[in-house]
């Protein structure tokens, strides 16, 4: 074989070398996946969960949380013959569950009563269970109204101090009246702070609710007003109206809620005023929705972050204190964790 012949030889198979490698190569490289196109997308909306059972879905955390307190007290009430001090310490663990001197010294004089009354072998844990049903008083009406009068939407104000949970509970309503179909539109009020606003537009916009709302620093009860407007022009089923809760003056949180109610009632009127309650915040919380009550009509008590706190006997005291029904608890930080509030549930988890 001649130099040339070899180096031809030599050339042919580089050709197909290099031709095979090409071809793998090429096969070996992804291809670029499609981007779909946004504008053709309509959003995906979540289904939220429907209310029915979702205290017994929550059970559990309920009974996490308040588990302590439901044991404390059994534990004293089985012993055999309970001394003044056993009543004295069943005080005192009612007391730092948060019920409140009054509740708690009316509780144990009806279980020293009832117990002393009954035969040796009464079920001490029955007797229990109905008193503390009684306490917690199952005959309030704990509806949320939501709907309106004469065609007209019903409208739920929510007022509480920032930071208490008031936008979580307005998303949350919103979800659990879009699963029962009905048309909802929210009103963000909170002004002051544009990010809250954004939040509740998110909110919304996970399950297709429109929300109204103002440049940063609108009037919040102008808010208010366009949005009930809205709601009326739209035929929707309720609009849930969102405010800012800053504790500044007394006067001036007075004036601020007021304003926005009565400005929202030249449109329609107001069927619910949901004040946002901070179970951990306990007697500190329960000073804070005093003044809130003072300052506008409070219908419902949203008590939110009990799966934090052990201290639910807080369900009592802002009752006692407030004179107004607790209507929904919040039991954790997932979209559905809100659930109407059930005394006898209430109960029967903490008890075990
Ligand atoms: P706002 O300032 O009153 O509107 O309060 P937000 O709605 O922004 O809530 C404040 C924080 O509390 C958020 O991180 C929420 O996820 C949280 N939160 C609200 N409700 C609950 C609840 O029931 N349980 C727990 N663990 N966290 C909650």
């Amino acid at each position: 074989m001649t130099a040339v012949e070899l180096l031809l030889i030599g050339l042919a198979v580089l050709l197909v070398v290099a031709t095979v490698s090409g071809l793998l190569l090429l096969r070996g490289k992804p291809t670029q996946p499609r981007q779909p196109d946004a504008r053709t997308q309509a959003p995906v909306l979540e289904r939220p969960e429907v209310v029915e059972g979702r205290l017994a879905r929550l059970r559990g955390r309920l009974a996490r949380s308040q588990g302590a307190l439901g044991r404390g007290l059994l534990t004293v009430l089985s012993r055999d013959r309970l001394t003044d001090d056993d009543w004295e310490s069943l005080e005192d663990t009612l007391l730092t569950a948060d019920v409140g001197v009054g509740p708690a010294q009316e509780l144990v004089a009806r279980l020293r009563t009832r117990l002393r009354a009954e035969s040796a072998d009464a079920d001490a844990r029955q007797v229990l269970r109905e008193e503390l049903v009684a306490l917690v008083d199952p005959s309030l009406d704990r509806s949320v109204h939501t709907s309106g009068r004469d065609g007209g939407p019903g409208v739920v104000l929510v007022v509480g101090v920032n930071g208490t949970g008031k936008t979580t509970t307005v998303g949350r309503i919103a979800r659990v009246l879009v699963a029962d179909d009905k048309r909802v539109l929210l009103g963000a009020a909170d002004t002051f702070r544009a990010a809250a606003a954004d939040q509740l537009e998110t909110w919304g916009n996970r399950v297709g609710v429109e929300t109204v709302r103002g440049a940063e620093g609108t009037d919040p009860a102008s808010v208010g007003f366009d949005a009930v407007r809205t709601g009326l022009e739209r035929g929707v089923d309720t609009v849930l109206v969102d405010t800012a809760g800053r504790l500044h003056t007394k006067a001036g949180l007075m004036d601020e809620l007021g304003k926005v109610k009565r400005v929202i009632e030249k449109q329609a009127p107001v069927t619910e005023v949901l004040l946002v309650i901070d179970a951990t915040t306990g007697q500190n919380g329960l000073a804070q929705a005093r003044v809130f009550r003072e300052a506008v009509d409070v219908t419902g008590i949203a008590l939110t972050k009990l799966d934090g706190t052990a201290k639910g006997g807080i369900v009592v005291a802002v009752q006692r204190d407030l004179g107004v029904p607790v209507k929904l608890v919040g039991l954790g930080e997932g979209p559905d964790d809100l659930a109407p509030f059930d005394p006898e549930e209430f109960v029967d988890a903490l008890l075990g």
